[in-house]
């Protein structure tokens, strides 16, 4: 028997569940582009912005998803023929990896594996090994959302300090913007990527480059900027249609506008700790059903933990079957495990995420938990009884 009519849940890492305020906000007419409401609205989304990634550098916007925000990053500094170094800790890592080799750059790889953060000790020996400044930026991502590993930003800044070396630090927030706390300036990130559909609880369509001054000092210096993606005219536009190449994509942006309201409302740090305290359920409850059959949590060190999303060892092919049943029987709609294969399960099947970013609260949560359990035991996968009480146990000691 299928229980799944009713309000669905899409439990996964990105698309975020949308708030209904940004979907009413977007339900209009098309607005008038030129001049009015629309342009004065625009105006104050750019700071509100540098507000939630804490910075006062430079913010640009552009009509693209998350990979559209690597390239676009990438055009602006990283020249063909140039070399960037890459730390990598899960499938989001190699995928800007591969849009640099895309761009003609040369890659130095440093693989940190599935389950491990960044050792910002490996980078400072990449670095130290290069007194020529070959290398032109260092790219990271704060949260790669395959693994649910989350990264020490500042760490990594000091290994370039220490080694004295002037590579930019580019780093990738799509998943964890307005969900881990994050802050560009005093972390000292160069460039940071963003996406609308995740934190942000926009729908995927705008992607978001913040840059500091060293690093627009290094767009100077490139011989070209392809035009599409050139950030200057973005972020300092002379003519309204600058600051998106283009038409300006105005149902997203009323969107936006509704989803920088709530965030101000809440506050960035209240919404940091609500999601560090929703992690801690999850992380309960999948610890519980872990102490007696097959499952356990991607990362086994808390301190390196998204806070937006979990990836969840349960055995191949339990993750596919657990997705199926909690989407067909109980709406709730679990990620996949990508990028997670195995010699023994080369479609990642043993892995599933659950996303738990942007528009998420205590109820969502346990519902999803419950529907886990629910399903856990309906297809027989031996489990620890008492997950989804130790769930409710840390959200009752909130
Ligand atoms: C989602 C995500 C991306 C890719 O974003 P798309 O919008 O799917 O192109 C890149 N990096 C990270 C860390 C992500 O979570």
């Amino acid at each position: 028997m299928s229980l799944a009519h009713g309000r669905p849940y899409l439990a996964i890492p990105g698309p975020s569940v949308m708030p209904d305020a940004v979907l009413r906000a977007m339900h209009r007419a098309a607005p008038n582009i030129y001049e009015g409401a629309l342009v004065d609205m625009v105006r104050g989304i750019i700071p509100d912005l540098r507000h939630v990634a804490r910075t006062d550098g430079h913010a640009c916007i552009y009509i693209a998803n998350g990979h559209g925000a690597w390239e676009a990053a990438l055009s602006n500094v990283v020249a063909e023929g140039d070399k960037v170094l890459v730390a990598a800790t899960g499938r989001f890592g190699h995928g800007w990896a591969d849009m640099a080799t895309g761009l003609g750059a040369e890659v130095e790889l440093i693989d940190f594996g599935r389950k491990s953060p960044i050792n910002a000790e490996q980078v400072f020996e990449a670095l130290r090994a290069d007194p020529g400044h070959a290398i032109r930026a260092v790219l990271m991502s704060h949260v790669d959302t395959a693994s649910a590993v989350r990264n020490d930003v500042a760490a990594v800044r000091r290994a370039l300090d220490d080694a004295g070396h002037p590579a930019l630090l580019m780093v990738d927030c799509i998943a964890s913007l307005a969900c881990d706390e994050f802050r560009m300036d005093d972390w000292g990130a160069d460039i940071m990527v963003a996406g609308s559909q995740k934190g942000l609880m926009v729908p995927p369509g705008l992607s978001f480059v913040f840059f500091n001054d060293h690093a627009a000092a290094r767009r100077e210096t490139m011989k070209r900027v392809s035009r599409y993606w050139d950030w200057k005219p973005r972020a300092d536009p002379e003519f309204f249609y600058q600051y998106f190449g283009g038409t300006a994509p105005a149902h997203h942006l009323y969107g936006l506008r509704a989803a920088l309201d709530m965030i101000r409302e809440e506050g960035l740090e209240a919404i940091w700790s609500r999601h560090a305290t929703l992690a801690r359920a999850i992380w309960a409850a999948v610890e519980v059903w872990g102490a007696d059959g097959p499952m356990s949590l991607n990362i086994a060190d808390a301190a390196n933990r998204s806070h937006a999303v979990t990836a969840v060892r349960i055995g191949a092919p339990y993750g596919a079957r657990l997705r199926e049943w909690t989407d067909t029987k109980a709406g709730v709609t679990l990620g996949l495990g990508i990028g997670m294969s195995e010699p023994d399960d080369p479609n990642g099947t043993g892995f599933f995420r659950i996303g738990h970013m942007g528009h998420v609260n205590a109820h969502m949560v346990l519902g999803a938990l419950g529907v886990i359990e629910a399903g856990l035991q309906a297809l027989g996968v031996p489990h620890g009884r008492g997950g989804l009480s130790a769930a409710a146990g840390v959200i009752a000691a909130a």
